[in-house]
Formats: C-alpha cells, structure tokens, sequence
C-alpha cells in the first residue's frame, strides 16, 4: 500500500490550501516543494497581497472572493498573529466606469456588503489621496490586506500539525500516460500515491511543457515600498484602505503602510516574460522612476518620499486570467491547480474547498477553470 494518497506539488497558497483541506478530510498527504513554502521565487512570496471582492461583472470571483474571505477569517479564529488587516478595499474609476458598474451589480447579487463614493465623498474621506472631480470609488468595507507569505507558509505548517508530510524535492516531469503511479524527484527518490495536483503556479510551464508551456505566461511584476513622513499617521492601515486606481491606464493598485514597511505601489499591466527560477529580482531604474511619479501624483505628501523596498515576482497568468483547476487530460489521477494570473492569493482558501469537493464528487467542475478553456494567445478578461 502507497504511504499517501495524495502528493500535492508545491507549497504556495493553492498547494497549501489543498493539502490542507485533503488532511482535514482524512487523506494521507505528501505536500512537496523544490524551494520549501513561499519562497522568494514563488508567488505566494510576497508579502502582502489584496483581497477585494470587486470582480466587474464576473460574480464567480466575487462568489469565490466572499467564501476565501469566511475561510481565511475561520483559519485565523484563534491565531495571536494579525495577518489579515480589515482596511478596507477602493476601487476608484472615471465617473460612469462600466467594470465599476458590472462590480456593483455583481455584489449586490452576491450580499456583498459595498459602498459607492461619489467624487465629493471620496476626496473627503480619502483626503490623502485626492481623485479627480469625475471620479468616483467603491468601498468595501470587509476587505483588506493578507499577509502572504506569512500566511501561506502557516498554513502549510497547520497541514503539517494535521499529518501532512512535508518535502522539499524537484518533482520531475511525469512520463507516461493512463494512470500515474509515482513520480521522481530531483533527490532521486519517488513519491507513489493515488493522486496528484500539481499546483506549480509559475511553473506550470515547466513541469508540463507540452500541455502548459505556451498556456502559462509568467509575467516580471515589481513593487515598490515608499517610506511615509515621521509621525505621519494618514498612511497606515487604520486610516488608508488597500487601493485599485481604475482612473490610470497602467493599473496601479496599492497597499497602506502596513507593519511599517512603506506604502506599496505597483502596476497591474503585465510586465515581460520571466524566468521564475533564474530571473534576477532587481527592479529597473525606469520602474522606480514611474512608481515615484505616480506616487507624487496620487499622495502628494509623499512625493519625494524614499524608496525603501522593492521586489520583483512574478505572475502566472492564463489567457483570459481564468484559474485552471482541472485534471490533465494524458492521467487519469493527475490534476492542476494554478493560474492565479495576479489576483489568485485571495482565493486560496476557495480553490483548496473547490478541488477537494471535486475530486470527492461533491461539486460539478466549473466550466471558466477547464483546460480547455485556456489558450495560448493573452486576452486577459479577468480583472
Ligand atoms: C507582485 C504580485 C502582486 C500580486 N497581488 C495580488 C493581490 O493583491 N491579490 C491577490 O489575490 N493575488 C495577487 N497576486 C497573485 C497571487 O500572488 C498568485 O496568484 C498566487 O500566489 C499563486 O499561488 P500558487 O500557489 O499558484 O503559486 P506559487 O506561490 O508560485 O507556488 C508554486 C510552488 O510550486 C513549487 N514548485 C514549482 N515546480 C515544482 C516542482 N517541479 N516540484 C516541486 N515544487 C515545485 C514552487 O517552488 C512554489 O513554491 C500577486 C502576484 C504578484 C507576483
């Protein structure tokens, strides 16, 4: 008999929230990263990432953003550890936007709770980053900032603490087709179970090159930490939401001064190609150059304000920017779970729910995660 039934590849957010949830239904799980949980190379590394519930009109991510929400909550419960900050989520957009409208109508059918701030309203309540007169926001009140890194690798400890063996392996490309029966690693040992998820975020590609290669598109993405004036208190996260700026073509989004480690600005248009294992991970002059000028724009008490951290991650989009959670088509037992395409940590919680009733016939596949679905030409859909 194997000694697991499931062996989840990698230890980001989607592997440790699968893991954790396959332990807790009584599998016998091998949770196995090449880097150990949340690395500086992973996308779960960072350290903190927004959950918004705003999804335009794709209520399924509102749906899925409501649920992670209840899950992440319930996981902290009785943790002494504040890694999720209830700042507040702000979507601003030019007056009459129409993702902002589809958002509204997507999370009044939902029961999301929102608000909507008109220009007056949002430059009164947000003095410290004025809007233009013909802007206007959606304010949410029940989201914020998870602090990932931290998170991830707690919940990959809490699979652990529940009987999950925890590996640090390569786990090599499988070969063969029907039904998988055990994988290498590059330690050259083997894993036997009856299932496998890889949940490979950026690598995807790497691990299946034939299916995936051309499907997953790992994209450089840097943020930039600003230092806030001494005693400046507007900043932080009791008087700053977490902030998606909808009025900028380049997409900046941003979290307050969080542990005080700067207010974090980056830009969610996808950035070149990158290589997560070998890309160096050194911003560009000419990034922190435009970062700085936004930032003046936007706050202007922190124009001039110092750079004092930056990092370089990667995203692992999909061609709409629609998750994959599916079975490889060549395996009988083989999954995937992964395109989080820049906006996937929120959801960790969800996918880990979502691929555990799944594979326990509990729920019917949602249809926007097939394969299928993805194709090798960006048409990114999702924001
Ligand atoms: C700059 C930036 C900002 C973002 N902002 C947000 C945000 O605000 N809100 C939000 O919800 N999302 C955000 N995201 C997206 C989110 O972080 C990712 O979608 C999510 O972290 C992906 O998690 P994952 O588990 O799929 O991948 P990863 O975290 O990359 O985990 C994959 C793991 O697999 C391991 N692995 C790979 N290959 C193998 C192998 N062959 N054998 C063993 N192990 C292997 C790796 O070592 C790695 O640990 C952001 C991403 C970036 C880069």
């Amino acid at each position: 008999m194997n000694k697991f039934d499931v062996a989840v590849v990698g230890a980001g957010v989607f592997g440790s929230w699968i893991a954790y949830r396959l332990v807790a239904e009584g599998k016998r799980v091998a949770l196995v990263d090449a880097y150990g949980s949340a690395s500086s190379r992973a996308s779960s590394g960072g350290e903190t990432r927004i959950l918004r519930l705003s999804y335009g009109s794709d209520e399924l991510y509102t749906r899925m953003s409501m649920r992670a929400l209840e899950l992440w909550r319930e996981f902290l419960g009785g943790g002494k550890e504040l890694l999720f900050h209830q700042t507040g989520a702000l979507v601003a957009a030019p007056a009459g936007d129409a993702m902002l409208r589809a958002s509204r109508e997507a999370m009044r059918n939902a029961g999301a709770p929102f608000e909507t701030l008109e220009a007056e309203q949002l430059r009164r309540r947000f003095p410290q980053m004025p809007f233009a007169r013909d802007a206007e926001a959606v304010f949410e009140p029940s989201s914020g900032a998870l602090m990932a890194r931290r998170l991830t690798q707690s919940v990959a400890a809490a699979a652990h603490r529940e009987g999950a063996e925890l590996l640090r392996a390569r786990v090599e490309t499988p070969q063969g087709a029907g039904h998988l029966e055990r994988v290498l690693t590059c330690t050259e040992s083997q894993i036997a179970t009856e299932t496998f998820v890889f949940a490979c975020g950026p690598w995807l590609g790497k691990v299946f090159p034939d299916l995936l290669g051309e499907r997953i598109f790992p994209t450089r993405q840097e943020a930039f930490f600003f230092g806030v004036p001494a005693g400046d208190l507007r900043f932080g996260a009791h008087a700053l939401p977490v902030w998606l700026d909808r009025t900028d073509p380049r997409l900046p989004y941003g979290i307050p001064d969080i542990e005080h480690r700067g207010v974090k600005v980056a830009f969610d248009v996808h950035g070149p190609q990158f290589d997560p294992d070998l890309g160096e991970r050194i911003v560009t002059a000419e990034a922190v150059a435009e970062a700085r000028e936004y930032l003046a724009q936007r706050f202007p008490a922190l124009r001039g304000a110092p750079l004092v951290e930056a990092r370089v991650c990667q995203y692992e989009n999909t061609s709409s920017g629609d998750f994959i959670i599916d079975r490889h088509p060549a395996w009988d037992n083989v999954w995937i779970a992964g395109g989080g395409s820049g906006h996937g940590f929120k959801h960790g919680p969800a996918v880990g729910e979502y691929l555990a009733d799944v594979l326990a016939a509990r729920r019917p596949p949602e249809p926007r995660f097939a394969l299928a679905s993805k194709h090798t030409v960006q048409a990114r859909a999702v924001y």
